[in-house]
């Protein structure tokens, strides 16, 4: 008989380790409490529109194709995606407009004739992360960097020889600010740091790696919409034997001396070799654990930023914006204090996306389907309906100011999703968006690991765990899991 595994949640990250277990040879189970896998990637359909629920952003697709290499299939038979010719559009108040081109000489170019930066210096500085990319992502991104084995690698010498390189006591804003004079592309840069719920005036300039995601290595989008990551492994994770639960919540996991032993649900017990989970940890060890002194030791860490999205159905098409814009605030640095305080400023940085742009189908003609997203602090209790009221008064204002219409009579149909939301669809831990958030040059190594000495056969991955958040490092963090689990006998 074959070895169980169970997974428990259908995130990107739980997917992807199914599919990875399936191919060890485990009798793989893979629950999900929702009626929908894919947790934070989700659909919504509204007023004929279709949406991406979560992420918008797509970079380094190999991870993704790499499943389906993994199961001895051919991606491209599967699963499409196209590069971007521009990452982003960004708008600022004075009416300056800027397209980041994915061409990094084109971009350069661009930034040179709109913000007066010599090209020079953003190609140097792109050349920069490059070089940091190169130095880190082998030992803190693929690899279970907290383990001591890790330290002994060639790649760990090189990064301790070049250790002045990473800025790790310097700020990403510090690092940005000294290499530009144009405030427009100093916030361009800054930006990066909300890519994993972080502010760019206290994470660490090692984090200026991001950049070298989509300025260098390119920027992506899955022709049938964000969404279609998901159906696309749900289908291979069915090709390869996984079961999939969908609608049955874990209660608990059960457990003797250093091993788990299976999981609860209320349909009873399952018996399992090995267990991951997908399920962010705090409320993994609150909730199915029933252990509250790792889950207090988590929640000791400052949790990422959220979001407030609005899903707007609108009945007209606006030409100026691209796939990706942002309308920038006038007062970066006091957006960020103010998160910090756990508010939203009256002039906060608004983010629109508009997948219609790639995917036709998901606006009809003559309509546009706007997800507009700020960032807004995790869930400490605020009074969310009045924030929500005061951030779309401001936020329809700065965007009707910038593109010169009256927004709201455009709006046909509308839906909100606020950091409440978010906890309860997902069980992310005060709605935060990435886990824990990277506002510390410790933030890495306080990050929980994929695997704890305590349990010989508990497995972690997902955005709460190493290597962190975004779609990316979920895939990476299931990769680093189940390369250390031994197939099955
Ligand atoms: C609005 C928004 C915008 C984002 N933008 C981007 C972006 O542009 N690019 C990017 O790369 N990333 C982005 N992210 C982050 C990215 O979506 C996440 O990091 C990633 O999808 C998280 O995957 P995960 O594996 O941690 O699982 P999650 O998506 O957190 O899913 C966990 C799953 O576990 C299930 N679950 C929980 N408890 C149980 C239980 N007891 N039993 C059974 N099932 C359970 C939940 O229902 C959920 O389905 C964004 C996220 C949001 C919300």
């Amino acid at each position: 008989m074959k070895q169980k595994a169970v997974v428990i949640g259908a995130g990107i990250g739980g997917m992807a380790a199914a599919i990875r277990l399936a191919v060890k040879g485990y009798e793989t189970h893979l629950f999900e409490k929702n009626s929908e896998t894919g947790g934070k990637i989700g659909e919504l359909r509204l007023d004929d529109c279709r949406f991406d629920t979560g992420p918008s952003l797509f970079t380094l697709p190999g991870l993704v194709d790499d499943l389906f290499v993994l199961a001895g299939e051919d991606p491209r038979q599967h699963f499409s995606y196209i590069p971007l010719e521009s990452s982003c559009r960004y708008f600022w108040d004075d009416g300056t407009l800027l397209n980041a081109w994915t061409d990094r000489n084109r971009f350069a170019g661009e930034a040179e004739r709109v913000t007066g930066e010599p090209r020079a210096n953003v190609l140097g500085f792109l050349d920069e992360c490059a070089e940091l990319y190169d130095l880190t992502a082998g030992i803190f991104i693929f690899s279970p960097f907290y383990q001591f084995d890790n330290f002994r690698k060639p790649e760990s010498l090189n990064v301790a020889r070049n250790f002045r390189k990473l800025n790790a006591f310097s700020t990403m804003h510090g690092v940005i600010s000294r290499r530009f004079r144009s405030p427009g592309l100093i916030q361009l840069f800054d930006r990066y740091a909300t890519y994993n719920g972080s502010s760019p005036y206290r994470a660490p300039g090692t984090l200026n790696v991001i950049a070298h995601l989509e300025h260098n290595m390119g920027a992506f989008f899955p022709a049938g919409g964000m969404r279609d990551i998901i159906e696309k492994l749900e289908q291979l994770a069915i090709r390869c034997g996984v079961n999939i639960q969908k609608g049955v919540e874990v209660l608990s996991v059960t457990k003797e001396g250093n091993l788990v032993t299976g999981i609860e649900t209320a349909g009873g017990f399952m018996p399992a070799r090995v267990v991951v989970s997908d399920v962010d940890v705090i409320p993994f060890y609150r909730k199915l654990m029933k252990e509250e002194k790792p889950a207090r030791r988590q929640e000791k860490q400052e949790r990422s930023t959220s979001a407030l999205i609005f899903y707007w159905s609108m009945n007209r098409r606006f030409g100026e914006l691209d796939l990706h814009n942002i309308f920038f605030s006038s007062d970066y640095p006091g957006e960020f204090r103010a998160l910090r305080r756990g508010e939203v400023t009256g002039d906060p940085t608004v983010y629109v996306f508009a997948s219609s742009r790639v995917v036709p189908g998901d606006a009809p003609e003559g309509k546009d389907n706007w997800f507009v997203m700020i960032n807004v602090p995790y869930d400490r209790g605020q009074d969310w309906n009045s924030i929500v009221r005061s951030a779309r008064k401001n936020i329809i204002e700065k965007i009707g100011r910038r593109l010169g219409c009256p927004v709201e009579e455009y709006i046909s149909a509308e839906h909100i999703l606020d950091p409440r939301d978010i906890e309860r669809l997902t069980a992310s831990h005060r709605g935060a968006l990435y886990g824990s958030s990277s506002n510390s040059r410790f933030a890495a190594f306080r990050r929980h690991p994929n695997v704890r000495r305590k349990y010989e056969n508990l497995w972690f991955v997902g955005g709460s765990v190493h290597p962190g958040g975004g779609i990316p490092l979920c895939l990476a963090s299931a990769k680093i899991a189940c390369d250390m689990i031994p197939s099955a006998g």
